[in-house]
């Protein structure tokens, strides 16, 4: 069953013009990442040893009434992300956006690596956990800047040299609004008539995320799942490859350049 979803399916990438992928924590996992939100991970066992979950450590409302908690989960989320490197789908989904009209990538994924593997059309919809910048002036940092050494934690929350205020990554955290960037992004993803809607290990469980496979549905576009496990949303896919995101793009550009021979 999936050596045929994998030649139907790559059979749909080489008559596609625009390409949609969507990405959750299944791609991240295969550079070695734990996941951010909680769903296996670092953080599968609900509460931190401070007695808050890690959806309240790793909150807005926390980050500004005890920042140095919320740091302190950050900052092993970046120790455990520091020094990743793209992983096969990351670098074929860019090699892809070089060789068709558009394909566009749409992750809550905050670890950079569709952007180090050199995906352009990016809505990086949680932000970067890698970009951060200054609560009180708007001065920018950056995490390799501010971070040299992983391995020695530095004094927590970090602070602004212009001004002393707190310093924060760029991303979504709990009970945040999403950035106006990443709602733009959106926007813009809803005005393309995708010809296929890809998602690559997510069970695409916030709104946003799943609002593309909908539209997609809507007018009658092909939707594909990779993910090598059944999720909530599975039974609603055109086409399923239950493989890791890595060898399953792998093996859909092997089938991709047969055909194309
Ligand atoms: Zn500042």
């Amino acid at each position: 069953m999936t050596d045929l979803a994998i030649q139907n399916v790559a059979r749909l990438f080489n008559a596609a013009d625009r390409l949609l992928f969507v990405t959750g924590a299944g791609v991240s996992a295969d550079s070695g990442l734990p996941t951010y939100r909680g769903v296996g991970g670092l953080y599968n066992r609900g509460d931190t040893e401070d007695g808050v979950t890690i959806e309240q450590a790793l909150s807005g409302p926390v980050l500004y009434r005890r920042p140095e908690l919320t740091w302190k989960y950050l900052w092993q989320i970046g120790a455990a992300c520091s020094g990743a490197q793209p992983n096969a789908a990351h670098r074929i989904i860019a090699e892809l956006e070089s060789q068709k009209d558009e394909v566009w990538v749409l992750t809550q994924n905050v670890d950079g690596l569709h952007r180090a593997a050199g995906s352009k059309n990016l809505v990086e919809v949680h932000g970067d956990m890698f970009d951060l910048y200054c609560t009180d002036c708007g001065q920018e940092y950056t995490a390799a800047v501010l971070f040299s050494d992983y391995s020695v934690m530095p004094d927590l929350p970090p602070l602004c040299e212009k001004c002393r205020g707190v310093i924060r990554p760029a991303v979504v955290l709990f009970e945040e609004m999403l950035p106006r960037e990443a709602v733009e992004g959106l926007a813009h993803l809803a005005s393309v008539d995708f010809d296929v809607v890809v998602a690559v290990g997510t069970t695409a469980a916030f709104p946003y995320i799943r609002e593309p496979l909908v539209r997609a549905l809507q007018r009658a576009r092909p939707i594909v799942e990779i993910n090598p496990t059944r999720t909530a949303i599975s039974a609603d896919f055109d086409y399923r490859i239950e493989l890791g995101a890595g060898e399953a793009m792998e093996k859909i550009r092997h089938s991709m350049t047969r055909a194309a021979v």
